[in-house]
């Protein structure tokens, strides 16, 4: 079992407070990521999982048992982190058995493990080399065996793809989803990467300032961010955001005017909206060309032409606001050429002005894909 209750967590430094009463259910074999900005206190929080940081209140519950008081070997679980930590001295083999020599476990029972978990992770062939022969994308699967071979109930991931290159930290992300599915474990990985959170999360919890901003899977996210900061954090390039006013609410969702243009956003109305100042949302790939509900002509200032997508830049007219949109590859389009953008209302996003989103009526199958590069989605 692997289970993980977070009950009112809370951390601070001195007069400092780096998280805010966190309050988690991770199921057992779940693969849980914590994402967010740097400085938002993902690090903070894992370490204090894993019993290496204090709590300052609040418990931390592993399979029903509160283990704020315990040391992390007593824990149940075991950490990866971004510096392999690995012993430049020992081999492979003695890198991965270095928990089980700890505990002194007989040396047949601990070669059976350590070559299981060398068999896992492609190491087999490894076994007798120093880390310093190795690649660094090896001596993180070095760091995970040792991980593996201590058959934790919880595997705490703290940024351990960073110091890769990008071609291996994509293969690593397949790597360890596939490790995921073997071990059956729970994980929980933290990084400061939405695409790594995307790929490899069953469930993505996305921290700001120390608090939980959303939690939920990474489609739910993207389709229904909660606020601006989730909207503005998953996805790339990042959601667009035009300040609208509103016109009215009925039944179908609620009017809003973008520079003497009206459109229907279908969400839930709420009343009283009226007058009010709203932000408009909307991912630059749900951006075509053309007229659409909302159609703005517009001379992008740069062109980024990634192949499939052909990305073009704006600066809205006068007010500084940025715009951006993800357009087929294959058009013929170059900065400064004035060219028509439509947006439609059922892609778009409304947020309250405190940056609350405007629950979208749309369901994540309502939604029509077919303007998708499916070899780049
Ligand atoms: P993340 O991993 O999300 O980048 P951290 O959890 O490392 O962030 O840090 C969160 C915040 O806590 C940061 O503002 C950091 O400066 C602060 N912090 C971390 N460790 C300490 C410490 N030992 N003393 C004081 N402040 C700390
Ligand atoms: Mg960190």
């Amino acid at each position: 079992m692997g289970q993980l209750t977070l009950n009112k967590v809370q951390k601070s430094y001195g007069t400092y407070e780096v998280l805010k009463s966190i309050e988690l259910e991770v199921g057992n074999g779940e693969f849980v990521v914590f994402v967010g900005p740097s400085g938002c206190g993902k690090s903070t929080l894992l370490r204090m999982i894993a019993g290496l940081d204090e709590t300052t209140a609040g418990d931390i519950v592993i399979d029903g048992k509160r283990v704020n008081d315990l040391p992390p070997v007593r824990r149940g679980i075991a950490m990866v982190f971004q510096s392999y930590a690995l012993y430049p001295h020992m081999s492979v083999f003695e890198n991965i058995a270095f928990p089980l020599r700890v505990e002194k476990m007989p040396e047949e029972k601990l070669k059976a493990k350590v070559q299981h978990a060398a068999r896992i992770l492609h190491l087999d062939q490894r076994l007798e080399q120093k880390p310093g022969m190795l690649s660094g994308g090896q001596r993180q699967r070095v760091a995970i065996g040792r991980a593996i071979v201590r058959e934790p109930k919880i595997f705490l991931f703290d940024e351990p793809l960073s110091n890769l290159d990008a071609a291996l930290r994509a293969d690593m992300r397949i790597e360890l989803a596939k490790l995921h599915r073997h071990l059956k474990a729970t994980m929980i990985y933290v990084t400061h990467d939405q695409v790594e959170a995307m790929t490899m999360a069953d469930r993505i919890v996305v921290l700001n300032a120390g608090e939980i901003a959303q939690t939920g899977a990474p489609l739910e996210l993207y389709h229904k961010p909660a606020n601006i900061f989730v909207a503005g954090f998953i996805g790339n390039p990042k959601m667009n955001f035009l300040p609208v006013t509103c016109t009215g609410v009925n039944d179908a969702g609620v009017e809003v005017d973008y520079k003497g243009q009206t459109i229907l956003v279908p969400v839930v109305p709420r009343a009283g909206m009226t007058g009010r100042t709203l932000t408009l949302g909307v991912r630059p790939e749900h951006i075509r060309m053309g007229d659409a509900d909302l159609t703005l002509t517009v001379t992008p200032s740069v062109i980024e032409r990634l192949g499939a997508h052909t990305v073009a830049y704006v600066a809205l007219d006068g007010e500084g606001e940025n715009y951006c949109a993800m357009l087929p590859g294959t058009l013929a389009i170059r900065a400064d050429q004035r060219v028509k953008t439509g947006i439609r209302a059922i892609d778009c996003h409304l947020f309250d002005e405190k940056g609350m989103a405007f629950e979208r009526r749309v369901e994540t199958t309502d939604i029509d894909m077919s303007h998708f590069d499916p070899a780049a989605a």
